[in-house]
C-alpha cells in the first residue's frame, strides 16, 4: 500500500467504508450477478422507502401494489417510471435524507436536474469509481490525464455564485483528484471539434506521463481522426477510459489501433453514478453493476434505458427514464462474467428515420466517422421536409463523401445537402451533438 492509499483507505475506514477491500478485488463487478430473489429484495427495499419517505412517490404509487407482492421481476414493469421533467417539477427528496451535496446534470437534452447525495451514498459512489480505476490496472498515485470541455471549469460556480458547490468541486478536483489520484485536467474549447490540434493533447499527455486517459469519446474520436491524417506518432498512454457519450465498436477499435492502448467504455451519469464498465472482450457492451442497479429497456417501442438505483436514499430514483436508448443482453462473456450487459445507441429524441423505416441513432453517425476515410467530424442537422444538412470536417473532398454517407445512413442522396459552415453546433454541456 502506498502513502496515498494509506491516507484515503484510512479516512474511508473512519467513515465505515472499506475501500481497501473493494479495490483489492481488481474487478468492477463480481463474476456472479445477484439472484432474482436478492434483486427483488433490493428493489422492494428502495421502492418502499421511496413510497414512505417521498411525498411525490407516495402520491404517484398510491395505486401500485404492496412491495411484498413483488415476487417476480416482471411485476416491476407495473410500477410507473419517473421522468426527468417530473423530477424538475416535483421534489423527490426524502424526508429522512441528509444531502451533503448536489450534482447538476449537463442538460444536453431536456432541462437540468440536481441529484442530491447523502454522505453514505457519496462514499459509495467514490468506492465505485475506485473499483473501476483499479479494475483498469491503475493504482492510486499513477498519473491520470482527463480531457474536459471548458464548460467544466469549476470557476463557473463562482460566476453563478454557487459557493457551496464551488467548495465541494474544489475539494474534489484539487484535494482528492489532483493530490491523491495524481490526475490533471486538460481543458478544451468548443472550437476543438472544428479545428483540433492533434499535437496539443499529445504533448500534454506525454508531459504528464499518463498511465490512464479519461475522456469523452466525442473529443477522443475527433482527435484520433485528426491524428490519422497526420504523420505524428500517437501519445503513449496504455489505458483509455471513455465516459459521457457514444463509443461504438468501430470507434473503440480505431482508438486502440491508433493509440496502441486498451480502450474501455463506461456507462455513467450524474443522476445514476457508475452503472457499467466494458471488459477487454465485451467491445462496446458494458457489464452492469447488478448489485447496485436494476436496468431495464422500455420494450414498448422507444428502447429507452430505465434504471433504478438501489443506493440513493437522499433522492431515490425509481425506474428513472434516462433519455438514453440502448440494447440489453444477458449471458456469458469470455472474461468469465455472466449477467446483463448494455449497449448505448444514443439519445431517445436524436435519430434519423431512414428509407427502410429504421432509426439511425448517434451511434450510427459515430460508426460512419470511424470508418469513413478522411472525415474527422460529422454533424447532421434535421431540416423540414425530411431534408438533412451535413456539416463535415474532412481532409479529403467533403462533397464526394456525401454519396457514401447517404448509403451508410440508408437515405436518398437528394435528401442530403452539404453545409459549407465548418463550425459545428455544440450543446450547453460541451457534448458534441452528432444529430441536431
Ligand atoms: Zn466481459
Amino acid at each position: 500500500m502506498n502513502i496515498r492509499e494509506f491516507i484515503i483507505f484510512g479516512l474511508s475506514g473512519q467513515c465505515g467504508h472499506d475501500l481497501k477491500r473493494l479495490t483489492s478485488a481488481c474487478s468492477f463487478i463480481v463474476d456472479e450477478p445477484p439472484s432474482e430473489r436478492v434483486i427483488l429484495e433490493r428493489f422492494s427495499s428502495i421502492f418502499e422507502y421511496a413510497r414512505q419517505q417521498v411525498p411525490y412517490y407516495n402520491q404517484k404509487f398510491k395505486h401500485v401494489f404492496a412491495p411484498q407482492s413483488l415476487y417476480v421481476i416482471e411485476a416491476i414493469r407495473d410500477i410507473p417510471c419517473i421522468t426527468r421533467e417530473e423530477i424538475i417539477r416535483h421534489s423527490v427528496l426524502s424526508r429522512q435524507g441528509r444531502p451533503v451535496t448536489s450534482l447538476e446534470s449537463g442538460g444536453t437534452t431536456g432541462g437540468k436536474i440536481k441529484t442530491h447525495l447523502d454522505l453514505t451514498y457519496l462514499l459509495d459512489r467514490y468506492g465505485s469509481l475506485l473499483r473501476i480505476l483499479y479494475a483498469l490496472g491503475w493504482t492510486m498515485g499513477e498519473p491520470i490525464a482527463a480531457l474536459h470541455p471548458e464548460e467544466y471549469r469549476i470557476s463557473r460556480y463562482l460566476k453563478t455564485k454557487e459557493i457551496r458547490r464551488f467548495i465541494f468541486e474544489a475539494f474534489l478536483q484539487y484535494a482528492i483528484y489532483r493530490l491523491f489520484h495524481n490526475r490533471v485536467n486538460i481543458y478544451y474549447g468548443r472550437s476543438c471539434f472544428s479545428n483540433v490540434s492533434p499535437h496539443n493533447f499529445k504533448k500534454k499527455i506525454e508531459r504528464l506521463g499518463a498511465r490512464l486517459l479519461i475522456t469523452r469519446p466525442d473529443i477522443l474520436l475527433a482527435w484520433i481522426k485528426q491524428l490519422s491524417g497526420s504523420s505524428e506518432l500517437p501519445a503513449p498512454v496504455p489505458v483509455v477510459l471513455c465516459v459521457g457519450n457514444i463509443l461504438t465498436a468501430s470507434a473503440k477499435a480505431l482508438v486502440e489501433e491508433m493509440l496502441g492502448c486498451s480502450c474501455h467504455n463506461m456507462y455513467a451519469s450524474t443522476e445514476m453514478g457508475y452503472v457499467g464498465l466494458s471488459c477487454k472482450h465485451s467491445g462496446e457492451w458494458v457489464h452492469i453493476d447488478e448489485d447496485n442497479y436494476f436496468v431495464e429497456i422500455d420494450t414498448a417501442g422507444s428502447s429507452e434505458i430505465i434504471i433504478t438505483d438501489f443506493r440513493n436514499r437522499a433522492m431515490p430514483l425509481i425506474r428513472y427514464r434516462t433519455g438514453d436508448v440502448g440494447n440489453l443482453q444477458e449471458g456469458f462473456c469470455p472474461c468469465g462474467r455472466k449477467g446483463k450487459s448494455l449497449k448505448v445507441l444514443g439519445r431517445v429524441n436524436r435519430f434519423i428515420l431512414n428509407e427502410r423505416g429504421e432509426r439511425v441513432y448517434e451511434s450510427g453517425i459515430v460508426d460512419i466517422i470511424s470508418t469513413l476515410p478522411g472525415v474527422s467530424g460529422l454533424q447532421i442537422r434535421k431540416m423540414p421536409h425530411n431534408q438533412l444538412t451535413v456539416r463535415m470536417r474532412s481532409f479529403q473532398s467533403g462533397i464526394g463523401a456525401l454519396d457514401s454517407l447517404a448509403k451508410a445512413l440508408g437515405v436518398r442522396r437528394e435528401s442530403l445537402s452539404f453545409d459549407p459552415d465548418s463550425n459545428f453546433l455544440m450543446s450547453d454541456s460541451g457534448k458534441f451533438p452528432y444529430i441536431c
